[in-house]
C-alpha cells in the first residue's frame, strides 16, 4: 500500500490512473488546477477515504513542496495538453511543462522516489520513419511554429528526468504516450476521436482535416494505465524511456468512416484545410506509429485492444453521457 502523488489527477488519463491506484489499495494525493481536468472525471472516487484532492497549480512551488511530503511514488501527468490548446497558448505550455517538472524531480530526488514522467509522441516531431523507437532522432520544426513548443518542452522534461537519474540516482521512468483515447476524453482540445464521435452523434458532418491520409494508432486509456503501473513495478525500467501506445495504424479518413458506420445513419464526412482548422502556421504530423517492443519486453504486455473495441466503448460511454445516464458528461460539456 503506497502513498502516491498524482499531478494532473483530474485529467483524462490521470483520473483513470487515480481510480486504479485506489482500487489496488493505495493512498492517492492528487494535485490539479482543474483547468483541463474536471471534477466530473473524479465523480466515481470523490469522497474516497484514501483520496486527498489538492486544488492548485503545479506552477505553485509551495504547493509542490508540501504535496510531495510523505509520498512513496510520484506520477507526474500534469501538463498543458492537446495540440489545439498548445498552439493557442504557447506561453502557458512552456510555464506548465518545464519549471514544475524540474522542481518536482529535484524534490523527488532528495528521497529517490520512484517517478513516472508522462511524455508524448510529439517529441519525435516529424521524423519520417515508418515506425518510431525510443532511440530515434527527435525532428522538431522551427521555433516560429508554436506546435513544436509542446514536443520541445516535453523533450526538455525527458532530459531533466534522465539527468536526475544519472546524476542523483532518481528512479525515473519516462512514458511517451501515443494517442491515448477512451471515456472522459473530450474534443475541446482538438482530440480527434471524441470530436468525430460527437459530430456523428449530432448527425454530422464529421470533419476530417486535409485529405485524411494522416496515420495514427489509438490506445485505450485502461491499457495505458496498465502499462504505466507495469513499468513502475519493474525495477529494470528506471532510467529508461518507453513508447506507450497501440501499434495498429489507421488513417484519419478510415477512422471517420469507422465512426460513421458504428454510429449508423446518413452521416456526411467533410474535409477542410488545416488553415481553416488551426490557422496558417500549423504543421501536422503525417504518420505516427510506435514500436512498442521495449514496453512489451519490460512488462510482458502492450496495448492490444482493437480500434473497433475501443470505438464501441467510447461511443457507448458518450451515448450514455449525452442522454444524462452519466453525470460526468455535464462537466465535459463545460470545457
Ligand atoms: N483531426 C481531424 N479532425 C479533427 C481533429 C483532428 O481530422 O476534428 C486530425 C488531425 O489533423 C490529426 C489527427 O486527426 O492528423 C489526430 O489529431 P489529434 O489532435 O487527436 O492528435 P495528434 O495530432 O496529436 O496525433
Amino acid at each position: 500500500m503506497a502513498h502516491c502523488l498524482v499531478t494532473g489527477g483530474a485529467g483524462f488519463i490521470g483520473s483513470h490512473l487515480v481510480e486504479r491506484l485506489l482500487q489496488r489499495g493505495d493512498h492517492v494525493r492528487l494535485v490539479d488546477d482543474f483547468s483541463t481536468g474536471t471534477s466530473g472525471n473524479l465523480e466515481g472516487v470523490s469522497g474516497h477515504e484514501r483520496l486527498e484532492i489538492r486544488n492548485g497549480s503545479i506552477t505553485d512551488p509551495a504547493l509542490l513542496e508540501s504535496s510531495i511530503q510523505e509520498v512513496d511514488v510520484v506520477f507526474h501527468l500534469a501538463a498543458a495538453v492537446g495540440v489545439k490548446l498548445v498552439a493557442e497558448n504557447p506561453v502557458r505550455t512552456i510555464h506548465t511543462n518545464i519549471y514544475p517538472t524540474e522542481l518536482l524531480l529535484r524534490l523527488a530526488s532528495e528521497e529517490r522516489l520512484p517517478f513516472f514522467l508522462a511524455s508524448t509522441s510529439e517529441v519525435y516531431g516529424k521524423n519520417p520513419k515508418a515506425t518510431w523507437t525510443e532511440e530515434d532522432d527527435l525532428q522538431l520544426g522551427p521555433t516560429s511554429r508554436p506546435r513544436w513548443a509542446y514536443g520541445c518542452s516535453k523533450a526538455i522534461d525527458e532530459f531533466l528526468g534522465l539527468a536526475y537519474h544519472r546524476q542523483r540516482g532518481l528512479p525515473v521512468v519516462v512514458g511517451r504516450f501515443f494517442n491515448v483515447v477512451g471515456p472522459r476524453q473530450v474534443g475541446a482540445y482538438g482530440m480527434v476521436i471524441p470530436r468525430f464521435v460527437d459530430q456523428a452523434l449530432d448527425g454530422g458532418p464529421v470533419v476530417v482535416y486535409d485529405d485524411g491520409s494522416q496515420i495514427r494508432c489509438f490506445a485505450h486509456v485502461h491499457e495505458v494505465v496498465n502499462s504505466i503501473l507495469g513499468l513502475m513495478d519493474e525495477p529494470g525500467a528506471a532510467g529508461s524511456v518507453f513508447n506507450i501506445g497501440s501499434d495498429q495504424p489507421v488513417s484519419i479518413r478510415q477512422l471517420a468512416e469507422r465512426v460513421v458506420a458504428k454510429v449508423g445513419g446518413e452521416i456526411p464526412i467533410e474535409h477542410i484545410a488545416y488553415s481553416e482548422a488551426y490557422g496558417d502556421d500549423f504543421e501536422d504530423i503525417q504518420r505516427r506509429v510506435p514500436e512498442v517492443d521495449k514496453l512489451e519486453q519490460a512488462i510482458g504486455s502492450k496495448p492490444s485492444m482493437t480500434l473497433d473495441e475501443i470505438l464501441d466503448d467510447i461511443i457507448a460511454w458518450r451515448r450514455a453521457s449525452r442522454s444524462g445516464g452519466d453525470a460526468r458528461a455535464e462537466s465535459d460539456e463545460r470545457v
